[in-house]
């Protein structure tokens, strides 16, 4: 199984992710947590070029490093995974590219259409879209990014502003009403009671 937790930052993803895995690993699946951007050894680099803010990118260039660092993650995580018998839980996937880029930057849907069909060569089984007010989301991921003391980037929320995330939440809720194997779930609530929703969705996707 291919599962997917996506959002806005600071929706509780990869909180939600580490619980799912840890819930999975306790029933006895074999599981695979990972994420994207980054994935891979040539995505790391990947994933440090686009989180850093010293690179000042074509907004096009960043959509083709999304979608290079998908291409490896299928072809050396994602698929061996699958194949070894793993369920892979994966931190961001294909959503993202449509909320952020498509939708927030305003790129050619066509294009990820096209890329897509060369770059995702399995699709997810489910994806769970965490979703909230932008407002809630930003002042969240801004806390994480206080307390980790984090050099990553506290200016990009500023640059792109709030109406970016607007158009990112959105884009996400597009993506849900487009493609297969959504759900969009609320995310402002507490952790523990976003994750008895999730753990039920998984619940009765594996027939467990
Ligand atoms: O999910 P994570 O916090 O690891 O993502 C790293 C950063 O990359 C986030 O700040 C997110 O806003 C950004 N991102 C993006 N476009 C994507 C995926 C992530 O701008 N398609
Ligand atoms: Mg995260």
């Amino acid at each position: 199984f291919f599962l997917v937790i996506d959002g806005i930052d600071g929706c509780g993803k990869t909180t939600q992710c580490k619980l799912l895995k840890e819930y999975l690993n306790n029933i006895g699946l074999n599981i695979l947590l990972t994420k994207e951007p980054g994935g891979t050894k040539t995505g790391t680099i990947l994933r440090n070029i686009l989180i850093s803010t010293d690179y000042d990118i074509e907004p096009n260039t960043e959509l083709l490093l999304y979608s290079a660092d998908r291409l490896e993650h299928q072809k050396k995580i994602i698929i061996p995974g699958l194949n070894s018998g793993k369920t892979i839980i994966c931190d961001r996937f294909i959503s993202s590219t449509y909320a952020y880029q498509i939708f927030a930057r305003g790129l050619e849907k066509s294009f990820l259409q096209y890329l897509e069909q060369h770059t995702v060569f399995k699709w997810p089984d489910l994806t769970i879209i965490i979703d909230l007010p932008v407002e809630i989301a930003l002042e969240r991921a801004l806390k994480r990014l206080k307390d980790q003391n984090c050099e990553n980037s506290e200016g990009k929320f500023e640059k792109n502003g709030i109406d970016f995330y607007k158009k990112v939440r959105e884009g996400f809720l597009w993506y849900s009403k487009n493609y297969k194997n959504v759900k969009v779930i609320n995310g402002d609530r507490d952790i523990d009671s976003l994750f008895k929703e999730i753990k039920s969705i998984v619940n009765e996707k594996l027939c467990l």
